[in-house]
């Protein structure tokens, strides 16, 4: 029983990466394409390097991921490879997690940015589907942005908040509004306020805007008799999906917890960052995370296409 401990506690990260084309920028300076994808979960980055008497040649460095998306994937196709997975997983009672990584300008905001709504769609569309129309679900929506090791909610005038954890170890964030959202367009409009309330945009600045996690969750909740866990404070169960968009820097603090729960530690060390306490209940039981990592594919970006691949490498 004991050997099946990590089995039951650690859930499963499923890694996708997606090569974004190269942009006009680099076109215009001619810069090589070194990523080469191949069949859907496999790419070889051909690093250019120098040898000491100054001949060129060219290092291969090879990974294979659950998927890797090249450059004409769409975002529905992302969709349907990311999130449409785990969607059934909030109706059994169990986050669904989809985040995004890489270096700034590889493609995180083009790639989160639809997902939340497609998500919706297909939440609002399910619970309209018999089997769930008679339980009374309602979707809830809630979003907010961990800047400077503090949250501010986004659909509240950026009202700071504050995490605690409850009882079953469950992360709780104080004083966070939820919006019951009854149909897409209200999805969308409450996205949009969010995004425009965020630290980012009005400035442009890129050193901003890779400080900033901004997290949009969904939630399925029905009024119910008092009986399980999961319940808030109002009587309430709850289902949950997460979408964290835009994680940029190194993550140092979530790839310690992804060490930690490798090596089957006890103690892991949620705490080390805000980003890794409001994600852990995404880290552990049943949940279900996909992370995308995002990839420049100009030579001029080599090192840290490849730094964010071993870290992705690292986490799979
Ligand atoms: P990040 O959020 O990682 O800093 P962005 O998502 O802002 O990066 O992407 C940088 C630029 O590249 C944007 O202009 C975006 O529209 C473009 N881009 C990113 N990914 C793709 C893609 N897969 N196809 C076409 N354009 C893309």
């Amino acid at each position: 029983e004991k050997e099946n401990t990590r089995e039951n506690n650690v859930a499963k990260i499923k890694v996708v990466v997606r090569k974004r084309p190269l942009n006009k920028k680099e076109l215009a300076k001619k810069e090589d394409d070194i990523v080469t994808v191949y069949d859907n979960a496999y790419l070889t980055v051909h690093e250019p390097k120098l040898k000491v008497d100054l001949t060129a040649y060219v290092e291969k460095h090879e990974f294979c991921f659950d998927a890797v998306l090249d450059e004409h994937v769409t975002n529905d196709e992302v969709y349907r490879t990311t999130v449409e997975p785990i969607i059934p997983t909030i109706f059994q009672r169990t986050k669904a997690t989809c985040f995004a990584y890489g270096q700034t300008g590889s493609g995180k905001t083009f790639t989160m940015q639809p997902l939340p709504l497609r998500a919706a769609e297909d939440l609002v569309r399910l619970l309209h589907q018999p089997i769930y129309r008679n339980q009374r679900f309602k979707l809830w929506l809630s979003y907010f942005e961990i800047y400077g090791g503090k949250l501010f909610d986004l659909l509240s005038d950026r009202k700071k908040l504050c995490m605690r954890e409850d009882g079953r170890q469950q992360v709780c964030i104080v004083g966070l509004q939820e919006f019951e959202v009854s149909d897409v367009q209200i999805v969308k409009e409450f996205i949009e306020k969010g995004n425009a309330a965020r630290t980012t945009g009005s400035t442009g600045a890129n050193e901003e805007s890779s400080r900033s996690h901004a997290i949009l969750q969904l939630a399925i909740k029905k009024h119910s008799e008092v009986k399980e866990s999961r319940r808030n404070n109002d009587g309430n169960e709850s289902k949950g999906g997460k979408l964290g968009a835009e994680i940029n820097k190194s993550l140092l603090a979530l790839k310690e917890c992804i060490r930690a729960l490798d090596n089957d530690q006890i103690h892991i060390p949620f705490r080390g960052s805000k980003l890794t306490e409001v994600l852990r209940d995404s880290f552990v039981g049943n949940s279900k995370t996909v992370m995308i990592s995002c990839i420049s594919p100009n030579a001029g970006s080599c090192e840290h296409t490849l730094n964010t691949l071993r870290y992705a490498d690292r986490v799979k």
